[in-house]
């Protein structure tokens, strides 16, 4: 792990909800990970930066429509002292925003987000945030999908999830991290365990053979007809990437 003060893997979370955190992210490996401090989470309230008596974070649209709009010198402020706040290491971390816009979250990024040691994650509310926050500091804008959520706090969630469970010593074995879907590109091959008779169906016979490199090669070519046949992008690349090796 590179780029970071503490021993763990650093998430600040700024968000309407603190209290929705750890949420899921307190059980099973997660939670214990974090017990453990193989990572860290700092939950920041973005009203606590509000500048008003009625502690407002959002108002009106300009031009009119439906909604509220996240105030930018309100989310500014959470920003740069949650970012000022967590160390040095932090101003170089990641700063991203949850939003419909951005990036399709996929493997590569977590991967990314994983090696930066730790980010900060903002979560929208209400109709998102007031554009010229997104231009006066360095966000990237991360979508966990083509569908629209009431804020980004499931959208963290998702992404937390990913990447803590690639923090070392987090998964039982290592390598479940290497061989499952999209580490090569490819979508997982069928798993099976027992029993080995069920409902009339058994479990295909070279899994019961103990010949690794057969066992091996059946999960390829399992691996690669399903990503043909669900995922015809995966496997475009993925085509491509062989031909060209
Ligand atoms: N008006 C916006 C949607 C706002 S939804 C639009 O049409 O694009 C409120 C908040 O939920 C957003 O600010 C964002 O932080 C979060 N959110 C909604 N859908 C999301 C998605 N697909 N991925 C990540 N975050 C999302």
């Amino acid at each position: 792990m590179t780029g970071t003060g503490s021993r763990g893997w650093d998430a600040r979370i700024l968000t309407l909800y603190p209290a929705m955190f750890p949420g899921p992210l307190g059980q099973s490996l997660a939670g214990r990970a974090l017990n453990e401090g193989v990572w860290s989470l700092r939950v920041v309230d973005i009203r606590d930066f509000a500048r008003d008596k009625h502690r407002s974070v959002d108002d009106t649209p300009f031009g009119g429509g439906p909604g509220m709009v996240m105030r930018p010198d309100v989310l500014a402020a959470a920003i740069d002292a949650t970012v000022a706040a967590a160390g040095e290491a932090a101003a170089e971390q990641p700063l991203i925003y949850f939003s419909p816009r951005g990036r399709r979250l996929d493997q590569a990024l977590v991967h990314s987000v994983k090696d930066a040691g730790g980010a900060t994650l903002v979560c929208g509310r209400f109709e998102g945030v007031d554009e010229r926050l997104l231009q006066a500091r360095p966000v990237t804008e991360v979508s966990l999908g083509d569908f629209v959520l009431s804020g980004g706090e499931i959208a963290a969630y998702a992404l937390l999830d990913a990447v803590v469970r690639l923090l070392p010593g987090v998964m039982g074995a290592e390598e479940s991290g290497t061989e499952e879907s999209f580490a090569d590109g490819l979508l997982e091959y069928p798993q099976y365990t027992r029993p080995q008779e069920w409902e009339g169906r058994s479990v295909p016979e070279v899994l019961l053979s103990g010949h690794h490199e057969r066992i091996a090669a059946w999960r390829r070519d399992q691996a690669e007809r399903i990503t043909a046949e669900r995922r015809p992008d995966l496997w475009e690349d993925y085509a491509k990437r062989k031909r060209g090796k």
